[in-house]
């Protein structure tokens, strides 16, 4: 004989029995805030009470459960509903886990348990790296470099929760309110973050207009970077607070910047030396020569080569390098030969006349 139901749902968070669902979850976590374990520490009676609150939600937050639960309320017993609900009853212990049907997500969208991007306690936001390229010269000299760094960061408007504020957020349908669906097959299935709810397992009802309901915004960070000089690639320098802006008001990150400097046409660099090869042709490398070569700090020096150089020579201008910390490197220069592609008659008589004399046969 069928008994009546032992638990009311809706007495327990105080609803009525025709009440929409934004009223349901509000009350809920209203009650699940005051009654949580975590909350009340000293007092068994807390968890007992938040079970049940919790069990009463898992069935009204569910459209087809609370039908089931909204027809059975009067013929059968509580215990069994709970059974063909899905409800576990544990006398000890407390897991999230316990409640089954997503509940576990909607307790760490309200308590910042467990996955990221949620409503949070303040928290500190998340650093930012950027590569910033810069030119040669300006890796070796310093400057300054004004750029745009794309931030992507919670919505100051909605806190992240996707939903146009004083608006409430339901259930994803898509992903059941996990937040992330499977891709694949059993072993092989990887989770990706729900595209329809941004991963958050909770969708907007009416979407907070500054996000459009991804309950993020990509702005555009103008930051004046001073380029240390001597800096190479792969450098960074970390700026204080000029990454994401901190959810529920915490610090902001910090900007991270990577240097990549770019190639030069003339100048290669290896750490504070530079190379650089300059061509020259066979009267001034057989007669000698004076060379005006450019520095990285944009002087010309003259450089002296003997009578007999042969191309590959290497030079070394002492204390024409990058300068950094103190210390100043040196400048190679590496002389090529270039021969003239074409002789006229003259040209090519006197390279005769020098062949002979030395015996060079051609
Ligand atoms: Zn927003
Ligand atoms: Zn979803």
């Amino acid at each position: 004989m069928p008994r009546a139901t032992t638990k009311d749902y809706y007495q327990i968070l105080g609803v009525a029995e025709n009440a929409p669902a934004d009223a349901i979850k509000k009350a809920y976590r209203k009650l699940a805030k005051q009654h949580h374990p975590d909350a009340n520490p000293d007092n068994p009676k807390a968890a007992e009470r938040f079970k049940e609150i919790s069990e009463a939600y898992t069935v009204l937050s569910d459209a087809e459960k609370r039908k089931q639960y909204d027809r059975m309320r009067r013929f059968t017993s509580f215990d069994d509903f709970a059974r063909s609900a899905g409800v576990e009853q544990r006398e000890r212990g407390f897991s999230f886990d316990d409640l089954g049907g997503g509940i576990g997500d909607i307790f760490s969208s309200i308590f910042d348990f467990g996955r990221g991007r949620k409503r949070q306690a303040s928290q500190r936001g998340q650093d930012v790296e950027h590569s910033v390229e810069v030119s040669f010269r300006t890796a070796v000299r310093g400057g300054q470099v004004t750029i745009d760094v794309p931030v992507t960061e919670e919505c100051a408007t909605c806190d992240g929760s996707g939903a146009r504020p004083g608006t409430s957020t339901t259930r994803c349908p898509e992903c059941n309110g996990s937040g992330h669906r499977s891709i694949g097959q059993g072993a092989f299935s990887i989770k990706r973050p729900c595209p329809a709810c941004f991963g958050r397992g909770e969708i907007a009802t009416d979407p907070c207009p500054s996000c459009r309901g991804a309950g993020q915004v990509t702005t555009q960070r103008r930051v004046n970077l001073r380029v240390p000089a001597g800096v190479e690639s792969g450098a960074r320098v970390r700026m204080s607070g000029l990454g994401e802006r901190g959810p529920g008001g915490g610090a902001p990150g910090d900007l991270i910047i990577k240097f990549e400097v770019q190639k030069d046409r003339f100048f290669r660099r290896r750490g504070l030396d530079v190379y650089c090869t300059v061509p020259i042709n066979i009267a001034q490398a057989t007669l000698g020569s004076k060379l005006r070569v450019r520095t990285v700090e944009g002087k010309r020096v003259v450089l002296r080569i003997p009578p007999g150089t042969s191309s590959g020579t290497k030079f070394r201008i002492p204390k024409m390098g990058v300068e950094k910390d103190g210390r100043i490197g040196d400048q190679y220069v590496e002389v090529k030969i270039l021969v003239p592609p074409k002789l006229n008659e003259r040209g090519r008589e006197l390279i005769e006349e020098f062949a002979e004399i030395e015996g060079i046969k051609y």
